[in-house]
C-alpha cells in the first residue's frame, strides 16, 4: 500500500486523513522519544516513590560541578571568617551523615559518590543551595535569619535534601531539558547561549541568582522529609526545625517581604504539621547519634557588610 499522494486526489476525506497521518509522526516519534527516556531513567525514588531522570552518574555530577563554577564565577566567595567556620561545620556534620546507613534506610535512598563541596558567598541575599554531585553554596545572610546552628542545619539539610533525592535530574527530565544537560555535561555551560544556561541551572536549582523557578510541592516537601532526618542523624535535635520554621513564619508576619529562601521555599501551616508528624521518625536517629550536639547562636557579626553585594 502506498501512500502516494495523487491517488487521494479527488477526495477530500481521504487527503485530511493522509495530511493528519504526516502530522502524526512527529508526535509519534516525540512519544518514542519520552517513554524511551522514561524506560531508560526511571528509578526508585526517596521513600520507595518511582522517579524518571535526565542524567544519572557521572553526568550529573559533571552538570552540578559545572554550575558551581558557573555560580562561583560571579560571586564573592568568603575566605576563613569565623562564620564560614560555623557553616562548615553544620556542612561537614551533615556530609558525614549522608552516608549512615539508618539515615539511607529511613529516607529509602542508595548510598551516593558525591564529591562534595561548600563555599560561602557575602551577598544580601537570604539563601542556600545544592546543587547536583553535593556542591552545596550559602550565601551570608542567611546566617543571621538561621539563627542557631541547628537552624541552618535545617536549611541545609532541606538543600541537601534535593541533591541526595536528584530533584534537579528530575525536573530537567520533566522539562525535556536532556539534551541540553548532555551538552552541558561534555562541554563547558559558560559557552551555552545565555537562555539555556539560565533555564539549565535553574532546573538544577542554583537559586536566587538565576532567576526562581518553583520546586513542586513533593520536591519541597520530600526535601523537608530528607532534611530533618538528615539533622537528625548528624546529632541536631530534629525538634528545632519546628523552631526554625515558627521563627520564619513569625518574621514574615504584617506583609513584610519574605527573604529569597522563604519565597522560593514557602513556609506555611501544611509544612511545619508534615515536620512535626515526621519527628518520631528522626527521633530515633538522633537518639542513636555518636555526635549529638547542644543547639549553639551562630557568629552574631555574620551578616553581610553594608554595599557589598554580589549581584
Ligand atoms: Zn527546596
Amino acid at each position: 500500500m502506498s501512500y502516494g499522494g495523487p491517488r487521494y486526489g479527488g477526495d477530500p476525506g481521504r487527503r485530511m486523513m493522509s495530511q493528519l497521518g504526516a502530522r502524526m509522526i512527529p508526535i509519534v516519534l516525540g512519544l518514542l522519544v519520552v517513554g524511551f527516556t522514561m524506560i531508560r531513567g526511571c528509578e526508585r525514588g526517596p521513600f520507595g516513590r518511582n522517579q524518571v531522570l535526565a542524567v544519572k552518574g557521572q553526568q550529573e555530577m559533571a552538570l552540578g560541578a559545572q554550575a558551581f563554577q558557573q555560580v562561583l564565577s560571579t560571586a564573592n566567595v568568603e575566605d576563613d571568617t569565623p562564620e564560614v567556620r560555623a557553616v562548615e561545620k553544620v556542612a561537614q556534620r551533615l556530609i558525614k551523615a549522608a552516608a549512615n546507613p539508618a539515615f539511607l534506610e529511613a529516607a529509602g535512598l542508595k548510598p551516593q559518590d558525591f564529591d562534595w563541596k561548600l563555599r560561602v558567598i557575602r551577598s544580601r541575599e537570604v539563601n542556600a543551595f545544592c546543587l547536583p554531585g553535593g556542591k552545596i553554596v550559602v550565601y551570608t545572610a542567611i546566617i543571621p535569619v538561621a539563627e542557631t546552628d541547628a537552624g541552618l542545619a535545617t536549611v541545609i539539610g532541606h538543600e541537601i535534601g534535593h541533591a541526595l533525592a536528584h530533584h534537579g535530574s528530575e525536573r530537567m527530565a520533566t522539562q525535556q531539558m536532556t539534551q541540553i544537560g548532555m551538552v552541558a555535561a561534555g562541554a563547558a555551560m559558560g559557552d551555552m547561549d545565555p537562555r539555556q544556561r539560565q533555564g539549565l541551572l535553574q532546573a538544577l536549582n542554583a537559586g536566587a541568582q538565576f532567576g526562581i523557578l518553583k520546586y513542586s510541592r513533593t520536591h519541597e516537601s520530600e526535601a523537608d522529609h530528607i532534611g530533618i532526618l538528615l539533622m537528625a542523624a548528624a546529632g541536631y535535635d530534629p525538634s528545632e526545625t519546628i523552631r526554625f520554621w515558627e521563627r520564619m513564619t513569625h518574621a514574615t508576619r504584617g506583609g513584610k517581604k519574605p527573604p529569597e529562601f522563604m519565597s522560593t521555599h514557602p513556609s506555611d501551616e501544611t509544612r511545619i504539621r508534615n515536620l512535626t508528624a515526621w519527628i518520631p521518625d528522626a527521633m530515633p536517629l538522633y537518639e542513636s547519634s555518636s555526635d549529638k550536639t547542644e543547639t549553639e547562636v551562630l557568629p552574631k557579626d555574620a551578616g553581610p557588610a553594608p554595599g557589598i553585594d554580589e549581584q
